[in-house]
């Protein structure tokens, strides 16, 4: 709780720290593609700093949900938008494929095994959630969404690579414009983005880029996908970005995500840590959730959400939220 009542203080600080956050940057910087094979790198956040950046309104925008999301917490968080028969909020996917080489050009079945990724891990339906230690099973949760793939299109491009400026998403520019994105969540499948396996943009920003965007290799789970990020789990930390979700460290040192059961942790943590990873924050050697979604573990020792995090998310499907008209 201490971190959520810390928000109100803080959260107006998090993006001015964030853009001068000289960690971030480095890292960015230092990174070559060879390393890419071997280290998680989501782009979210500094994409996200660019966005703030070049748009003032931007600041608050997002100062405006994350109160709503605080009220939507408070209020029990129950109050959860629209349900399918199911019980779960629908998702309509888009899934927008920029090839260059046939490999590229991803099959149907790769498309459709991240979609069965993303319904297994936001339901805690996935195999290995089995895996999570006792001490954080208390706090595993069936976010309760539901994604249907909506519609792929497929479009060849002369591009060896693409970065992050939101090119991918624009039709001027050789990539694809979203479709309806007040309405579907829209993937881009792009052959590669040299040391970024993928990034997105949090609810507030411009709906002509919503959405996530994944290097063909991290898409899906079967198909052309590169160990140890073959398992989808790219998706599910991305889409946790799409639905307001910041990294489990908070980007800073001993940072804030903003969710009260998530451990406070350093930094991110990469490869497959053994449990418990006692943390260095603090004094009370707690244990770090390395195998959040939202930390740079490998794609096989990342396998829950926390509640805190389910109620995060499904604060933006509620009424008043940034995405309440997903499933009108
Ligand atoms: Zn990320």
């Amino acid at each position: 709780m201490n971190k959520l009542k810390s928000y109100f203080v803080t959260g107006s600080l998090l993006f001015a720290v964030a853009c001068s956050d000289p960690s971030l940057s480095t890292k960015d910087d230092s990174l070559s593609v060879v390393e890419a094979a071997t280290q998680r790198q989501c782009g979210a956040m500094t994409v996200l700093n660019e966005q703030l950046a070049a748009d003032p309104s931007l600041q608050s925008r997002m100062d405006a949900i994350e109160n709503h999301t605080q009220k939507f917490i408070q209020a029990g968080g129950a109050a959860v938008a629209r349900i399918n028969a199911a019980g779960k909020i629908e998702i309509p996917v888009i899934v927008n494929v920029l090839y260059r080489l046939a490999e590229d050009n991803i099959s149907d079945a790769q498309i459709q095994s991240q979609i069965d990724v993303l319904n297994e891990d936001y339901n805690a339906t996935n195999t290995d959630v089995t895996k999570t230690p006792a001490l954080f099973s208390g706090v595993v949760a069936d976010v309760d969404v539901q994604f249907v793939l909506a519609g792929v299109n497929r479009k060849y491009s002369s591009k060896r690579s693409w970065r992050t400026n939101d090119a991918m998403k624009k039709t001027s520019q050789g990539g694809l414009d979203p479709t309806d994105p007040a309405h579907n969540l829209n993937l881009w499948v792009v052959n590669n983005m040299g040391s970024i396996l993928g990034y997105a943009q949090f609810p507030g920003g411009s709906p002509a880029t919503d959405g996530v965007v994944i290097a063909h290799n991290y898409f899906g789970r079967v198909g052309v996908v590169s160990p140890p990020y073959h398992l989808g789990r790219t998706a599910s930390h991305e889409v946790g970005h799409w639905m307001n979700l910041r990294h489990i460290w908070g980007d800073a040192n001993c940072g804030n995500d903003f969710v009260s059961d998530t451990p406070v942790a350093q930094t991110s943590n990469f490869g497959c840590p053994s449990f418990p990873h006692v943390s260095a924050c603090g004094t009370d050697g707690h244990a770090e959730m390395t195998m959040n979604y939202m930390d740079y573990t490998d794609d096989a020792c990342m396998y829950m959400f926390s509640k805190g995090q389910k109620d995060r998310m499904l604060a933006i499907f509620a009424s008043g939220g940034a995405r309440a008209p997903i499933g009108q």
